[in-house]
């Protein structure tokens, strides 16, 4: 065995485990709009970690310590079902939170995430706050934001600046786009989000009410985004959010798009369908 040939065999072993190469990226649902994305290089990405209070995510996983490494949390808006744990878990993890510059302020001067852990940004600067293949883009989305606080003592509860509700495209190693919508209602400018991002997978809110319903989400899906795949969100945890994936499905017909209809707990591998 000549020693270019040796040295070869042992690149194609070793590089791999260098750069991860072999593990697909990882998406796991907790209930409402509650993501876990674990990246081919291994970082941990949340998004609106509503965890230990929501009532769709199994029990067996409501334990905040059972998450381990968080490397990022992502939060696309103030409202309670969104924020969730974000502050228990930055605590738990030193995760870096990013989120709107404003609803950065309310989080650090009432003591929930201290600056040092924030990233403060906005719609349409992309950032890296991990490492240079993942790149993080906060787009438009149609709803609002408040932050409510509790006092943990007296039980009174104050409301703070939340500002701009969002979604969040992300970009993983190899390419492979998420586009997570927040909570929305359709709006045109999906249309630019799909021709800026190129998302292979959109993850959408259909329970209506204060979002998108079945009949919105899939004029998203099938006129404005397109996406390889979606997956429905944001339905069922309360009673007013009464879509259903089967009203989305059949409000979508046939198009080139995959649905996948996860269960709260379930994990999928992210894969580009072609
Ligand atoms: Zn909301």
């Amino acid at each position: 065995m000549s020693a270019i040939f040796r040295n070869m065999r042992f690149a194609c072993v070793l590089l791999p485990l260098i750069y991860g190469a072999a593990n697909a990226a990882e998406l796991q649902w907790f209930g409402q709009s509650a993501f876990k994305i674990t990246t081919q290089s291994g970082k941990v990405i949340l998004i609106d970690p509503f965890i230990s209070k929501n009532p769709k995510t199994p029990a067996a996983l409501k334990d905040l310590k059972k998450l381990g490494k968080v490397d990022l949390i992502l939060v696309t808006h103030g409202h309670g079902d969104h924020l969730g744990d974000t502050a228990e878990i930055s605590a738990m993890t030193d995760a870096k939170v990013a989120l709107n510059a404003d609803m950065g302020h309310t989080l650090a001067l009432n003591a929930l995430v201290p600056y040092e852990q924030l990233i403060r940004f906005n719609k349409s600067g992309p950032i890296q706050p991990l490492v240079k293949g993942i790149t993080i883009t906060m787009t438009h989305a149609e709803h609002s934001s408040e932050v409510m606080i509790t006092d943990p003592e007296s039980g009174a509860k104050s409301l703070h600046p939340g500002g701009e509700p969002a979604g969040y495209i992300i970009r993983l190693e190899d390419g492979f786009t998420i586009y997570h919508a927040g909570d929305t209602g359709v709006f045109s400018d999906m249309k630019l989000i799909a021709e800026l991002y190129k998302p292979d997978l959109a993850l959408l809110p259909i329970g209506g009410h204060f979002t998108m319903d079945p009949v919105h989400a899939a004029y998203a899906t099938r006129e404005l985004l397109a996406p390889a795949a979606v997956i429905p969100m944001h339905f069922g945890t309360f009673p007013p959010l009464k879509g259903t994936p089967e009203e989305f499905a059949n409000a979508l017909g046939k198009t080139k798009t995959k649905i996948i209809n996860m269960q709260p707990g379930d994990s999928i591998p992210l894969r580009r369908q072609n």
